[in-house]
């Protein structure tokens, strides 16, 4: 019997409980999955950041932490843990952040909100662009960052990625490396973060970045908050250098009433909504893992601790 320990915390074991049991019975699983086994005995950590489980170091005969979570910030650094971490890929996860990308690129590209707000019912007749011609450029090209550029360059928006190392994407401009992202930015007409976050990327939005930037431009964050200087993007804001910035991730969360992002005009806040694991699909994809691991085959969506993602 393979033991699995669920440790992602007491409402999420309610969201998990049944779908995990019976993903792993369908994978050919003969499993036990209960939050409490002895450590020494549990084969697998299924895991998501809890204030009750963060010492990895009783687990001696774990043979993979499964993370329930995309970002595996709040973990990888963790001294105690020294088994295999995965991250997770989850196909829900990934259309809900695709469908909050590409509403809030339409809303901006489109100019809505003249529209939806209009108190003093002015006729402004300025009809938007074509897709085609608004720039858009996606930082972080992996599996979310990826299937955002795609579904943007399908809705023919010019599309620009940038990643750590090299890439090629259909209808996609990939560039990588410090001069791919001054080129990248200066085209931006709307950024879109999806970069995890690591040592590379903390603060890679600041005041010299955002510099960068063609005037007016939109930002959009549903990558992680600490991707963007704070008070640069407000000082950014104020300047006109950024004409808008939709924020669904922050240092500090919930983001604190006092923070200057809720009062600005021109910051819209969602709180961290952007897109979440789907236990139904990510159970298959614990269970798939553990099965592979059973069978000796290559574990997936295995996070490279150096490169901290
Ligand atoms: P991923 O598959 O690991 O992709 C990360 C991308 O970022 C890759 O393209 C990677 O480049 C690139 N990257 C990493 N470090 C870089 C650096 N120093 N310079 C340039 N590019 C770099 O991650 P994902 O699944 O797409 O998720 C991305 C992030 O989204 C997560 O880490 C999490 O923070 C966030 N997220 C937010 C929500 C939400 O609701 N707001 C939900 C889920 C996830 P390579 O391709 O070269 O490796």
């Amino acid at each position: 019997m393979i033991k699995v320990q669920f440790a992602a915390g007491w409402p999420r074991w309610k969201q998990y409980e049944h779908l995990l049991s019976n993903a792993m019975m369908k994978a050919g699983l003969q499993a036990e999955l209960s939050q409490h086994h002895d450590p020494e005995e549990a084969d697998y950590i299924v895991y998501a950041p809890n204030r009750s489980f963060s010492d990895f170091s009783p687990y001696v005969n774990t043979r993979a932490v499964l993370s329930l979570w995309a970002g595996v910030e709040d973990i990888v650094t963790n001294q105690t843990l020294t088994q295999p971490l995965t991250r997770m890929v989850d196909s829900g996860m990934t259309e809900g952040m695709v469908e909050y990308v590409t509403g809030h690129v339409l809303r901006h590209h489109l100019g809505m909100d003249a529209h939806i707000v209009n108190p003093d019912h002015q006729w402004v007749w300025a009809p938007p662009p074509l897709a085609r011609s608004r720039r858009v450029a996606v930082l972080g090209l992996g599996e979310l960052g990826g299937a955002c550029a795609k579904s943007l360059s399908d809705l023919k928006f010019n599309v620009t990625g940038w990643s750590r190392n090299p890439k090629r994407l259909r209808s996609v401009t990939c560039r990588h490396g410090q001069d791919g992202l001054r080129q990248t930015l200066a085209e931006a007409e709307i950024l879109v973060l999806l970069l995890p976050l690591t040592a590379a990327t903390d603060n890679l939005i600041n005041a010299e970045t955002l510099g960068l930037l063609p005037k007016a431009a939109v930002i959009i964050n549903p990558g992680r908050g600490q991707l963007i200087d704070d008070a640069a993007l407000l000082a950014a804001l104020d300047a006109g250098r950024v004409a808008h910035a939709t924020l669904d991730v922050f240092r500090v969360e919930p983001l604190p009433p006092d923070h200057g992002f809720w009062a600005h005009p021109q910051v819209t806040v969602t709180p961290h909504i952007a897109s979440e694991t789907r236990a139904e699909t990510a159970s298959q994809v614990i269970a798939e893992n553990i099965r592979r691991c059973e069978a000796g085959e290559p574990l997936l969506h295995l996070v490279d601790r150096s490169a901290g993602y």
